[in-house]
């Protein structure tokens, strides 16, 4: 039913990023996975790929690259999804993991490692990973493009130095066609959504659906169409959300980690990117049912969140447009 899936395992994460709460939960994950209870989310997320046999598949953690068994786990997925399994990925932990991982099983034709920037400058880089070092990110990346999966990178639009970003990656990690390059709104977006940010981001993206990146290296081709442009040019002409792909047809269920203990655990879950973050549906794993997913999505009455719309944001705040 749903075009797309997003899932969050539960598998603690080894990096540090600025803008990113997820690995205060660390403890908490671990807690869990002693306790058996992720077990029962990651047996869910199964049951929800094989029941909505989504597109695509899109895992995020936590480090789910970390986890014990991932490899026959996307296999498991893999089997319900019918094209692609986009598996995140910070590139932050040692050599040694790195070359220790339980990859065993993977499904390589169906797996693309993904990952966004933190900013693809030493110094940026070092800032937003609170210390990470660069030259062993490089090597991760390295190392790990080397294996048959595909590769999907994307960069924040909203970084000043955007083109000089993707000239290092280029000369970097001299990406072949298995690499696959986009372009993010911005990395911080729970936070810091200052109005600021959103209209320098706005006229950023405006600029680059306009003119595209001029000078870019030899041999890098970047996609610059970005989700949600016609939620924009929607509210841009003030109806309120109305022609927002996401509410025509079920194209995205995400799900995301809230709470747990040894009996269950609480699952965020929305249908689309951009609803802000207190707007949810919460799913009881092992006491509730799937098909409650499907009546949410049915019932309509999450419509009334696009007045939240984080997209809504960018049009109010560039002074673009009749919305209100
Ligand atoms: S919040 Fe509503 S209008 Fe905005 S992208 Fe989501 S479904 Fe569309």
């Amino acid at each position: 039913m749903f075009k797309s899936l997003r899932i969050q395992v539960i598998q603690p994460c080894r990096a540090r990023c600025k803008w990113c709460g997820t690995y205060k939960k660390n403890g908490l994950f671990q807690k869990l996975i002693d306790q058996g209870t992720a077990k029962k989310v990651h047996d869910f997320y199964l049951e929800a790929v094989e029941r909505f046999k989504p597109e695509s598949l899109y895992i995020s953690g936590g480090e789910p690259i970390l986890m014990e068994g991932i490899g026959k786990y996307l296999a498991e997925l893999g089997k319900h999804v019918e094209r692609r399994i986009f598996l995140f990925t910070s590139f932050q932990y040692s050599a040694q993991t790195r070359e220790n991982l339980d990859l065993e099983g993977t499904p390589w034709d169906k797996v693309i490692l993904t990952h966004t920037t933190a900013g693809f400058d030493r110094e940026i880089w070092d800032d937003m990973t609170q210390g990470f070092p660069f030259d062993l990110y490089i090597d991760n990346i390295r190392k790990l493009s080397a294996l048959p999966w595909r590769k999907h990178v994307k960069f924040i639009i909203n970084h000043d130095n955007l083109q000089k970003e993707l000239e290092d990656f280029a000369e970097l990690i001299k990406p072949d066609k298995t690499f696959h390059l986009s372009l993010k709104l911005m990395n911080n977006q729970a936070g810091n959504f200052g109005a600021g940010e959103i209209k320098k981001t706005r006229e950023n993206v405006l600029k680059l659906i306009k003119d595209g990146i001029a000078g870019l290296p030899e041999g890098l081709d970047i996609e610059t169409n970005l989700t949600g442009e016609d939620a924009i040019a929607g509210f841009m002409k003030g109806d309120g959300g109305e022609s927002c792909p996401y509410r025509k047809e079920p194209l995205e269920l995400r799900f995301a980690f809230h709470k747990g203990n040894d009996k269950s655990a609480k699952l965020q879950y929305r249908f689309c990117p951009h609803f802000p973050p207190s707007k949810h549906y919460i799913f009881k794993t092992g006491r509730e049912n799937i098909d409650d997913i499907t009546l949410a999505y049915n019932t309509g009455k999450w419509h009334s969140w696009c007045s939240k719309c984080r997209l809504r944001l960018y049009v109010k705040n560039s002074g673009a447009s009749s919305d209100e």
